[in-house]
């Protein structure tokens, strides 16, 4: 078990939320997401205080709702007061249907569709985040055949340097997100933007890449970004008032992880964005942040029912459960790791290394490998930790595997706040 994480454990058995993970089992099933909402709460809360900390309260969370959307997330993001950032029309639609400020959304996408484009005018998205050329004549247009005004953010890649920071993905010049600063692409877009009908340059976007644990890059990119605004003032006379630096803290999944208190970040970014700008004689722009993962994260652990235990002599054992790629589909992807423990046996030390296998017919289909576990009988309850980000938002349902429900649990209590598929659920649409 990971040193490095806190968890409740009562009578040997984990609790989650004030809540014992054998009564949700028994309550809900398994495989079940479960998501503690305090821990969301309370790290929504902790990025919206460090906007007035930091930047005296001229700046915006946008929780970046990829990592786990659905209706609830978007009623606790309203509640705690900060925005959200949707990458599609159905996390616009479902962001709607609660009744979430359209002027606290930031839209992005590297390829937009009409429709998209035309929902985030008509519902008045407050920060569309224009991606390419292509995307600003089509909105322009759009927008023009609408008589109305698009409040638009460009992409930028700022170029930072992949080389020496080689776990930033969509920050360098070879991304298929946004416009490059090198190549004069990002300039030439700015000054189209500012010439477009029908569209209003709020500012500029960027996005360095995800699970990042050093401060540099943010501050680096920070500079990168505020540098270009003041060379957008120099070169065209508009100051532009928005700074959108994106998301990407790292969390905690094993013990490898080492994430670094938000503040740590905060404080050397929010000095760079100030000190930048004076510099460039700029005034202190509006910044956005769009943490996704890090508010979500931890939050969530999945419950599993193991069945069969496959021991290979001189090979590995097999710990089969019900669930796997289907509702995490992390490490066939990435081959990501988690920690995780036999729920029911909180505080029973690890006694064997073992492959967490899932049920779908595929041999790469794997939660863990090379595991610590306590030894694990069929019937155990075993715990994932921090699938809160990346696992319900990136279910399938292969092998016709229905996706579990989204419990959350708070003070004791526990509510469904999304249904598990039934089998119903898995023909509907079938013709
Ligand atoms: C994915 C993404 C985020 C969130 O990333 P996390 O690593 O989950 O914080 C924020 N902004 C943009 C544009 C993204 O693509």
């Amino acid at each position: 078990m990971n040193l490095k994480r806190s968890i409740q454990v009562e009578d040997g058995q984990l609790m989650l939320g004030g809540v014992s993970a054998a009564d949700l089992a028994k309550e809900y099933g398994t495989p079940l997401y479960v998501m503690d909402e305090q821990m969301v709460r309370d790290s929504m809360a902790a990025f919206r205080d460090s906007m007035n900390r930091f930047y005296e309260g001229k700046g915006l969370v946008c929780y970046a709702s990829k990592a786990f959307c659905c209706k609830e997330i978007y009623r606790i993001a309203m509640d705690e007061g900060i925005g959200t950032d949707v990458v599609s029309l159905g996390e616009l639609y479902t962001a709607k249907s609660v009744g979430f400020p359209m002027d606290k959304i930031c839209f992005h996408g590297n390829n937009k569709t009409h429709r998209e484009l035309e929902a985030a005018l008509e519902w008045g998205v407050g920060r569309i985040v224009v991606d390419n050329l292509t995307e600003l004549a089509e909105l322009s247009a759009l927008a023009e055949s609408k008589n109305q005004t698009a409040q638009i953010l460009l992409r930028i890649k700022p170029g930072i340097d992949a080389h020496t920071h080689n776990f930033i993905r969509t920050g360098q010049i070879d991304s298929k997100f946004g416009l490059a600063l090198e190549t004069g692409e990002a300039m030439e877009a700015v000054k189209e933007a500012l010439a477009a009908k029908n569209v209003r340059l709020r500012g500029i976007h960027c996005h360095i890449g995800s699970q990042i644990f050093a401060v540099d890059p943010f501050v680096h990119a920070a500079e990168v970004m505020v540098g270009f605004m003041g060379q957008v003032k120099a070169e065209t006379g508009v100051e532009l008032e928005d700074l959108n630096l994106g998301g990407g803290f790292g969390i905690l999944y094993t013990d490898a992880d080492e994430p670094v208190p938000f503040g740590d970040y905060m404080g050397p970014v929010s000095e760079a964005v100030k000190k930048t700008a004076a510099k460039c004689g700029l005034a202190q722009p509006f910044v956005l942040i769009e943490p996704g993962r890090a508010i979500v994260g931890e939050a969530g652990t999945t419950l599993y029912t193991v069945g069969s235990v496959k021991n290979i002599p001189g090979i590995r054992t097999y710990v089969s459960v019900d669930g796997g790629m289907g509702d995490n589909p992390r490490y066939i992807l990435y081959q990501s790791r988690y920690d995780m423990i036999l729920a029911n046996r909180a505080d029973e030390p690890a006694s064997q290394m073992v492959t967490v296998a899932g049920r779908c017919c595929e041999s790469g289909d794997l939660i863990g490998e090379n595991v610590p576990l306590a030894a694990a009988q069929p019937g155990d309850l075993l715990a994932v930790f921090a699938t809160g980000a990346y696992n319900y938002s990136m279910a399938s349902r292969y092998n016709r595997v229905p996706v579990p429900p989204v419990v959350m649990v708070k003070d004791g209590k526990s509510r469904v706040v999304v249904r598990g598929e039934s089998l119903e659920d898995l023909i509907r649409n079938d013709c």
